[in-house]
């Protein structure tokens, strides 16, 4: 049942900055995880929903934090997780940030410039860590090649219930996109494929699915 449980969703882009006026970021849109969070919304959940940098308006009754950087998403939502039923990992975190960020803007300069990057915590594998056996963890995987292998491997290694898989080479699929076709992988093996469906009916399908779980 879906209803009465407290859900937590990553959504969007993280952005990592180099320098004051200057960031690391990527194209996730969003709307995915705001798609996933009206629906669980509109049936009856309680829906904190972490998003990073998008312009989308929050549904309605839905408490939104806004955050920047992985290391902000990072903390709000391993803050949260203890407290909720479930948690849906829809955002892009940036898997690197820079080593150095400079306080002042960088300069053009002539030659080659080079920045250190380090890697970022997961989030999804930190949940996975912390979750008891009554929280349900949902990661997805965007890929490009090897989609089934990847998203199966990152399903084990992140402790996730399921995975949402939706790959680049899928047209109408992934960033930006207001369509998005999807396979859903279970932790027990199996594998759902589901048609090319605007990202509103992509979450019907998702919250369906995690209502079994619940
Ligand atoms: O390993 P990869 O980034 O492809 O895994 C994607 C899944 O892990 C998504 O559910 C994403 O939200 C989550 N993730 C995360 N924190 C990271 C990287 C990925 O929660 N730093």
């Amino acid at each position: 049942m879906i209803k009465g449980k407290r859900i937590l969703i990553t959504a969007g882009p993280t952005y990592e900055r180099i320098d004051p006026v200057r960031f690391i970021g990527n194209f996730s849109s969003g709307k995915m995880g705001f798609a996933l969070a009206e629906e669980l919304e509109g049936q009856g959940a309680e829906v904190i929903l972490v998003a990073g940098p998008v312009q989308l308006k929050t549904p309605e009754g839905v408490m939104r934090i806004n955050v920047m950087s992985a290391k902000e998403m990072f903390e709000v939502a391993v803050d949260k997780f203890m407290t909720c039923d479930a948690a849906i990992m829809c955002a892009a975190v940036a898997d690197y940030t820079p080593v150095e960020v400079e306080n002042k803007k960088m300069k053009r300069a002539g030659d080659e410039v080079v920045i250190r990057l380090k890697p970022t915590k997961d989030i999804a594998a930190e949940l996975g860590k912390q979750k008891n056996s009554n929280q349900v963890l949902v990661g997805f995987a965007l890929e490009t090649n090897d989609e089934t292998f990847n998203a199966k491997r990152k399903l084990d290694k992140k402790n996730l219930d399921f995975i949402v898989l939706n790959s680049l080479q899928d047209k109408g699929a992934g960033f930006a996109h207001d369509t998005n076709k999807i396979t859903i992988f279970d932790s027990d093996g199996s594998g759902l494929k589901y048609d090319l469906k605007s990202k509103q009916e992509v979450a019907k399908d998702i919250v369906a699915h995690l209502n079994s779980k619940l």
